[in-house]
C-alpha cells in the first residue's frame, strides 16, 4: 500500500546516510585491538553498527583471522610472546624453546607457538610486542623486552632512492616519454615470471588487464607466510621504493585507479617503513595512482590471489571458484592486476638495462634472476639473488657457504611447505619453474628448506600436514577433512601408502585451491622418494 501523507511533497528530503566503507573492517578491527590488546563482543556490536553489518558478519570475519583475539568481556590480558613451530624452525628445537620460554615468562605473557613468522634465516624465531627475537635464550628474550622498539628504517629511503636514479622510469612513463606499449614490450622479451609461486608470465598478466575495460585496480600481494619464505620481506626492508616504482609502473601500464598494498601483518616493521615512505611520494610531483597500504591479519590463505582481494574487501579470506580471473572480475569486481612483490621489484631493472640483461642471467638454460629464501641446515641462510635454474648444490655451495658443519645433506624442499620434500640426488636440478615438476616437487616462491641426516623426514612431513590442517580456510571438504586425516594417517608407525594416495587423489582433484591441491605433495613426496622412512 502507498500512503500518502498531506503535505509531504513540500518537506525536504531526509539526506541519505552515507554508505560505510565494509571493505575496512579489517583495518578497524587492527586499530580496537592494537588499543588494548584484545576484542570484545561489544566491540564486534559497536563497530557492527557503525559499518551497518550484523554482529554474525562481524564475528565470522574477527574469528576466521588468526590475528584477532576475541574475549567474552573487557579483561586485563597478558602480552602475547609468540614462537615460530613452522619447519626451519621446527628441526632446530622450536618446540623445546617453547616450553623454556613459557616456563620463564608463563607469569607475565601469554607465550604461544605459531605458524612461521617470515623470519626462517634466524630459525628458531619468536615475536614479542611487535618485535622481532632471533634468539629464543630467555636472557636474550629479557634483554629484548627491557631495549626500546627499534627505529625501522629501510637501508635504502626515499631520498637515498632518488639519488641513485630511482623513479626515473616512472616519471618517464607518466610525463609520455615512454609509452605502456613499451614497457609491455619489455617484459615479454624478459620473460619475466611471477614470482609469488604461481609462474605467470608479467606481460602477458599485465597485457591482460589492460586490454579489459572500465575502471581498474591494482593489489600487491605481500603476504607472503609460505614456510620458509622471506624474500619479499628483505626487499621491503632494504629496498622499497623500488618495489613501489615497479608497483606504479604496473598501475599506470595498465590504467589502475588505485593500488591496494596487502602486507601480512607479521611485518610491522614494514608497516611503519611503509607509512613513512609512500607520504614521500608527493614530493615527485606526479599525479599518480591512489596507494591504500592493508593489513593482513596473520592467515596464510590470504597469500592466495583471490582469497586476498576477498580479505581487501573486508571479508574471510576464502579463495574464489575460478573463472572469472582477477584479471576480469578481481579487487570490488573490477579487472585488477595482482603482482608479488618480487616481481615487480625487478621491473626497474628490467626497464633500465632491458630485456637482455634479465634474461643474461640465467643458468642451466633456464633464463633470469631469482631471489631464494635459503634456511635449514646451511652454513649461511639467507636470501641470496641467484641465476634462475641454479642447481640446489651450486646455491648451497655458491650462495650459502656450505651445508652447516656436521651435517651432510639428505633432502630439500625447493617451494616451502607446498613443493614436495626432494632427495639429495636432485641437488643438481635446476631450480626454476616446471623443472621439478615430473620429481614431484614445484620451485613455487623458492623458499628452500635444506634438511641433512640428522633430520627425521616423517616428523618434518607431519609439521608441514599440520600447517596445512591449520591453515585451510575449511570452505572445501577434500581440504577441511582431508588435512585432517592425512595427519592422523601421518601419525602411524607405518604410512598406509594406498590410503593416503586415494586421499591425496581425491585432494588435489576436488580442493578448490592450491592449498588443498598441493598439500598431498608432503607425504606424496615421502611415499616416492623416501619409503623406508615411512614404513
Ligand atoms: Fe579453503 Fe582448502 Fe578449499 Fe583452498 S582448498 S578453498 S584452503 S578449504
Amino acid at each position: 500500500m502507498h500512503i500518502v501523507e498531506p503535505g509531504a511533497a513540500d518537506r525536504p528530503a531526509v539526506p541519505e546516510r552515507p554508505k560505510p566503507d565494509t571493505s575496512q573492517l579489517i583495518e578497524r578491527l587492527h586499530r580496537i585491538q592494537d588499543q588494548q590488546g584484545y576484542l570484545t563482543l561489544d566491540d564486534l556490536d559497536v563497530l557492527g553498527a557503525e559499518l551497518i553489518l550484523p554482529r554474525a558478519a562481524v564475528y565470522e570475519v574477527a574469528t576466521f583471522y588468526h590475528g584477532f583475539r576475541i574475549r567474552e568481556a573487557a579483561s586485563d590480558p597478558k602480552p602475547v610472546l609468540q614462537v615460530c613451530t613452522s619447519l626451519a624452525c621446527h628441526i632446530v628445537g622450536a618446540p623445546e624453546r617453547l616450553e623454556v620460554l613459557r616456563e620463564a615468562f608463563g607469569g607475565q605473557f601469554e607465550v604461544e607457538g605459531v605458524a612461521c613468522l617470515g623470519r626462517c634465516e634466524a630459525a628458531p624465531c619468536g615475536r614479542v610486542r611487535q618485535q622481532v627475537l632471533t634468539d629464543l635464550e630467555p636472557d636474550a628474550v629479557a634483554e629484548v623486552l627491557a631495549a626500546p622498539p627499534p627505529k625501522d628504517r629501510p637501508v635504502i629511503d626515499f631520498d637515498a632512492y632518488l639519488a641513485e636514479g630511482g623513479y626515473h622510469r616512472l616519471q618517464a612513463l607518466v610525463r609520455g616519454e615512454t609509452d605502456a606499449d613499451w614497457v609491455l614490450g619489455v617484459l615479454h622479451e624478459a620473460g619475466l615470471r611471477g614470482l609469488g609461486g604461481a609462474g605467470f608470465p608479467t606481460g602477458r598478466k599485465w597485457t591482460a588487464v589492460r586490454a579489459e575495460t572500465g575502471p581498474k585496480l591494482m593489489a600487491v600481494n605481500s603476504d607472503e607466510s609460505e614456510p620458509g619464505t622471506f624474500k619479499d620481506r628483505v626487499h621491503l626492508e632494504t629496498d622499497p621504493h623500488r618495489v613501489l616504482e615497479g608497483m606504479l609502473i604496473g598501475a599506470i601500464t595498465v590504467g589502475a585507479e588505485a593500488c591496494y598494498f596487502f602486507l601480512r601483518d607479521e611485518y610491522d616493521h614494514i608497516r611503519r617503513i611503509l607509512e613513512t615512505e609512500i607520504p614521500k611520494l608527493a614530493a615527485l610531483g606526479l599525479k599518480l595512482p591512489r596507494i591504500e597500504l592493508r593489513r593482513g591479519a596473520g592467515n596464510y590463505i590470504c597469500g592466495e590471489e583471490s582469497a586476498m582481494l576477498e580479505a581487501l574487501e573486508g571479508k574471510r579470506g576464502l579463495p574464489r571458484q575460478k573463472p572469472p580471473y582477477p584479471s576480469q572480475v578481481g579487487l570490488f569486481d573490477r579487472p585488477t592486476l595482482i603482482n608479488n612483490v618480487e616481481t615487480l621489484y625487478w621491473i626497474r631493472a628490467l626497464l633500465e638495462n632491458g630485456p637482455d640483461w634479465f634474461a643474461g642471467f640465467g643458468r642451466n638454460g633456464r633464463k633470469g634472476l631469482r631471489s631464494f629464501s635459503v634456511s635449514g641446515r646451511v652454513a649461511e641462510p639467507g636470501m641470496k639473488v641467484a641465476p634462475a635454474g641454479i642447481s640446489l648444490r651450486e646455491l648451497i655451495e655458491e650462495h650459502c657457504g656450505g651445508m652447516a658443519p656436521g651435517h651432510t645433506l639428505k633432502a630439500f624442499l625447493p617451494g616451502g611447505a607446498s613443493g614436495g620434500i626432494l632427495p639429495a640426488y636432485l641437488a643438481d636440478q635446476p631450480l626454476d619453474f616446471g623443472t621439478l615438476e615430473e620429481h614431484g616437487g614445484m620451485i613455487g616462491s623458492a623458499a628452500v628448506i635444506v634438511l641433512s641426516d640428522k633430520d627425521d623426514l616423517a616428523d618434518a612431513a607431519r609439521n608441514l600436514m599440520a600447517f596445512f590442517k591449520h591453515e585451510s580456510c575449511g570452505q572445501c571438504t577434500p581440504c577441511r577433512v582431508g588435512t585432517g586425516k592425512a595427519l592422523a594417517l601421518m601419525h602411524a608407525p607405518s604410512w598406509n601408502a594406498p590410503l593416503l594416495t586415494e586421499l591425496g587423489a581425491c585432494m588435489t582433484d576436488a580442493s578448490i585451491c592450491g592449498l588443498g591441491q598441493a598439500a598431498p605433495n608432503v607425504f606424496k613426496s615421502l611415499l616416492r622418494h623416501f619409503p623406508e622412512e615411512v614404513r
